[in-house]
């Protein structure tokens, strides 16, 4: 016997917004056309589709089950992503549709943009003011995300120079990838750092020993 206390949700639509977590598809690798419908998510790419059961618990229908855990997926989604940035394939690029916040939290002015993000960091640019928000790797820990916000659609906020800037998004189901690779982008520049210091110090270490022996 298990010692877990498993919880039953038998809601009708349980599934529903599940394609905005698991937006790729584990059977075909299509990203973004995940359709979440009653109790099930089905990739309308290749047609594959998972039950969700009471127990929150994937199942594969007519097929293999790739993960029968939510958590498992979105683990195996954040592996690729990593994958991509740490050997420099990771590229992401969208059109937006760019509200500007005032100190209140009130929209004061519209326009398109554009959001580019690779692992080197986010940049966003504005076409109507012009204006280029650029985010290096080390200066984004992470990404404020809102799914279908106010009803408006999917965004993202980012801090401008003198304003908070939401991004609405063109593509579907981006914004779990865009919050998993800012993490991931963060952490590898961090890495990396460590790893310049270190050799820096390694090379002072040297250089002292040479001196001494001189
Ligand atoms: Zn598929």
């Amino acid at each position: 016997m298990r010692n877990t206390v498993a919880i039953k949700i038998d809601h009708p639509e349980r599934a529903k917004g599940l394609n905005r977590l698991l937006y790729k598809c584990p059977r075909c690798g299509t990203e973004g056309k995940m359709e979440a419908r009653g109790v099930t998510l089905s990739c309308s790419t290749c047609g594959k589709s998972w039950y969700l059961n009471e127990q929150s618990h994937l199942e594969g229908i007519d097929d293999r089950t790739e993960f029968s855990e939510i958590s498992e997926w979105l683990r195996w989604e954040r592996d690729i992503v990593r994958e991509r940035i740490r050997n420099g394939t990771y590229y992401f690029e969208d059109t937006v549709r760019i509200e500007t916040l005032n100190n209140s939290q009130e929209i004061y002015k519209q326009s398109e943009g554009k959001l580019v993000q690779t692992p080197d960091g986010t940049t966003l640019t504005c076409y109507s003011q012009p204006m280029t928000v650029e985010k290096p790797a080390l200066s984004l820990e992470s990404m404020h995300v809102e799914y279908d916000y106010l009803g408006q659609g999917d965004c993202v906020e980012i801090s401008g120079p003198n304003e908070n800037l939401l991004c609405y998004l063109t593509k579907k189901d981006v914004l779990t990838q865009l919050s998993i690779a800012t993490e991931e982008i963060y952490i590898y520049a961090n890495e990396k750092r460590e790893q310049e210091m270190l050799a820096i110090l390694n090379n002072n270490k040297e250089n002292e020993n040479g001196d001494n022996k001189g």
